[in-house]
């Protein structure tokens, strides 16, 4: 895959580094993984279970939103769709935008050492 660039950001994103990673950014500190109610339906239909079962056990609201549940592990907490063996996504076809959208969030335009530290992928421009 080539590698990707996007409007304000001082750096690129090379996606091969996700092969050797490990799926850093879907474990580590516990954080929000923001879910809208359309990416909820879509999980739902995959997954083939009821919509109470579903937010039962995958997700947890926080306010007016919700976020995907995580599950603790030795080294921190992982997404609940992380798979800790394969080291991917269970759900990757299917992920949220914010998966989607990683390494190019808004708040890494003013933190982008945070990004450069947590992604082996990030490219500096
Ligand atoms: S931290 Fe970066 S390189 Fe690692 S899996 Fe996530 S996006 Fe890919
Ligand atoms: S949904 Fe998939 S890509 Fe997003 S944090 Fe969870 S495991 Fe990672």
């Amino acid at each position: 895959m080539p590698i990707m660039k996007s409007s304000g950001y001082n750096f690129a994103f090379n996606p091969e580094a996700c092969k050797s990673c490990r799926g850093k950014c879907c474990i580590g500190d516990s954080g929000y993984i923001w879910v809208n109610s359309d990416e909820i339906v879509a999980l739902i239909e995959y997954l083939k279970i009821d919509e109470e079962g579903f937010k039962e056990k995958y997700i947890r609201k926080i306010g007016f939103r919700y976020s995907l549940k995580e599950v603790e592990y030795e080294g921190g907490f992982a997404c609940i769709f992380f798979d800790m063996e394969k080291r991917c996504c269970k759900v990757y076809h299917l992920r949220p935008n914010q998966c989607k959208s990683y390494p190019f969030w808004e708040h890494f335009k003013k933190n982008q050492q945070e990004v450069e530290d947590e992604c082996i992928g990030i490219v500096l421009l």
